[in-house]
């Protein structure tokens, strides 16, 4: 439902929970976030409100990283459960996804992916994106390639925003029948589902065409389609008031 990826000089967790805020009046059921730290990945995710999400990362407090992902999870496969709340992890835990809308062929690929011995842990559409983009970067090196071999896969309509724990300082993103949308600052870069997640801190954003991938840095922004072939991008001012 809500999605927000950071990557710059603050807390990535406080600039992500602050988006998700941002993002509340979409409605959704289940909330999570995943920070890079310390060369590794960490995430939190929980049922219900926000609230509940803050509480978990009181009493289990998350390693300081200045790149992460968050989102808000509006159920349509498997319930409201915090298993099935996103961010979705590979088995190794290094790479996190989290996703707007319906990997339609989902359950091929499930099968697929448990054949080749991969434990899925959700219900969701979802969690077989994070498998994949695992197989995907640990053949390439490159989570933004990795993205667009598993988007070349998946039928339905998505936004996806990744992390991978062997590129600390990159986000990737990609859409497709969904909204997705970078915001750039100054030695920092925001992935949302709706300017709102970042107006706070920058007004110069980039809309996604459809069947785009995005790779952000501090200082970066490439934007593909989904066969590598570089787009144009055109930043817009925002200028709605928030
Ligand atoms: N289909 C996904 C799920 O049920 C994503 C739902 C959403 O857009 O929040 O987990």
């Amino acid at each position: 439902c809500g999605i927000v990826g950071y990557v710059g000089g603050q807390s990535a967790l406080d600039v992500v929970i602050a988006g998700l805020k941002r993002l509340e009046y979409r409605g959704y059921d289940s909330a999570g976030v995943a920070v890079l730290a310390d060369g590794g990945l960490a995430a939190a995710k929980k049922a219900g409100k926000l609230v509940n999400l803050e509480k978990e990362l009181v009493s289990r407090p998350l390693p300081a990283g200045s790149t992460g992902i968050g989102h808000t999870r509006w159920a349509t496969h498997g319930g409201p459960t915090d298993a099935n709340a996103h961010p979705h992890l590979d088995n190794a835990g290094r790479v996190a996804v989290v996703h707007n809308g319906i990997i339609e062929n989902f359950a091929a690929l499930r099968a697929e992916l448990a054949e080749r011995g991969h434990a899925l842990r959700s219900e969701t559409d979802t969690e077989v994106v994070a498998h994949l983009l695992a197989e995907c970067h640990s053949a390439t090196g490159d989570l933004a390639e990795a993205m667009r071999q598993v988007c070349r896969r998946l039928e339905g309509a998505f936004t996806l925003v990744a992390v991978d724990a062997d590129e600390p300082d990159v986000v990737v993103g990609a859409r497709r029948n969904s909204p997705l949308v970078v915001g750039v600052g100054e030695g920092e870069a925001f992935l949302a589902s709706d300017v709102a997640a970042f107006i706070d801190h920058t007004r110069s954003a980039i809309e996604l065409g459809q069947d785009q991938v995005v790779e952000v840095r501090r200082d970066a922004v490439t934007v593909t389609d989904f066969e590598g072939a570089p787009a144009e991008v055109r930043a817009y001012h925002v200028d709605w008031d928030a």
